[in-house]
């Protein structure tokens, strides 16, 4: 059974991850491809100083090459590294600083549909 310093130090870790899922999520959920994602994986996290068993030493996230932003800090578009090896996407920052605002590329605008039907 761990002892409460080891338990704090993974309560610590998973509110922090928690954190940063949510932030993700407020900013619309953007995703890196599995190439971005490699990339960053195999030339930055993986020959890292602070990468240890597919995690950071230094944010305590899971670093790895999946594709659901849940499991991997690297598939947040949101996330960066925290010494700056890797940095947030432009649109990921585009979209935090108020640049630009996502749609939902699945719906119809009210406003069009609402013309559609009244012709
Ligand atoms: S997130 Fe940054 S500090 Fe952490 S393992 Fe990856 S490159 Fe290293």
């Amino acid at each position: 059974m761990p002892d409460g310093s080891a338990i704090r130090a993974i309560i610590a870790k998973w509110s922090k991850y928690y954190k940063a899922v949510r932030i993700w999520q407020k900013y619309g959920g953007l995703r890196r491809s599995q190439s971005q994602i490699n990339h960053i994986y195999y030339n930055h996290c993986k020959p890292c100083e602070h990468f240890n068993d597919d995690t950071c030493e230094l944010c305590g996230c899971n670093v790895n090459t999946n594709t659901f932003g849940a499991l991997n800090k690297i598939a947040m578009a949101t996330e960066e590294c925290p010494i700056k090896k890797w940095l947030r996407t432009k649109k990921a920052q585009a979209v935090m600083n108020g640049e630009i605002t996502l749609q939902c590329g699945g719906c119809v605008p009210r406003k069009k549909f609402r013309k559609k039907k009244d012709d």
